[in-house]
């Protein structure tokens, strides 16, 4: 079965709406039962394959969404799109506050180290200036 195809029958499966969310898990049942797609081969896939098949379908421009608290779900209209990329948002600016404590304050270029501002801590920064993220991820290999 094409990936078109996979994209089509997970709209189908998928139910509309956040309030009739379904699990991963769930869905993983439903698309290893209709053996559709090479990476669900009869059995019922890893929730990790799921999720993967989830953001390729959202690559592809289908509206699934999925949230950890609430499951997978078909969005019902833009304003449910717009409350989970806020709740995404939130979820992002969590993970930063979490990454500055464990920075402890300073730039997280390994070569600088330097105290950062309260202006660059109150926004989030996690460098001392922007050419320290890029110096970063040079370092790290992933510019
Ligand atoms: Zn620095």
């Amino acid at each position: 079965m094409t990936r078109d195809n996979l994209h089509a029958t997970m709209e189908a499966l998928l139910p509309v709406g956040r309030a009739n969310a379904i699990s991963v898990a769930q869905l993983g049942e439903l698309l290893g039962s209709k053996s559709i797609h090479y990476l669900l081969e009869g059995s019922r896939p890893a929730s990790s394959t799921v999720r993967r098949l989830i953001h390729a379908a959202q690559e592809a421009g289908v509206q699934v969404l999925s949230s950890p608290r609430v499951g997978v779900w078909m969005a019902a209209g833009d304003a449910e799109v717009l409350e989970l990329v806020e709740e995404l948002r939130e979820t992002v600016r969590a993970l930063e506050r979490r990454m500055q404590v464990i920075n402890g304050g300073r730039c997280a270029l390994i070569t600088c180290r330097a105290e950062l501002s309260g202006k660059i801590k109150r926004r989030g920064g996690l460098y001392c200036m922007p050419g320290h993220r890029y110096q970063a991820a040079v370092l790290r290999g992933s510019s």
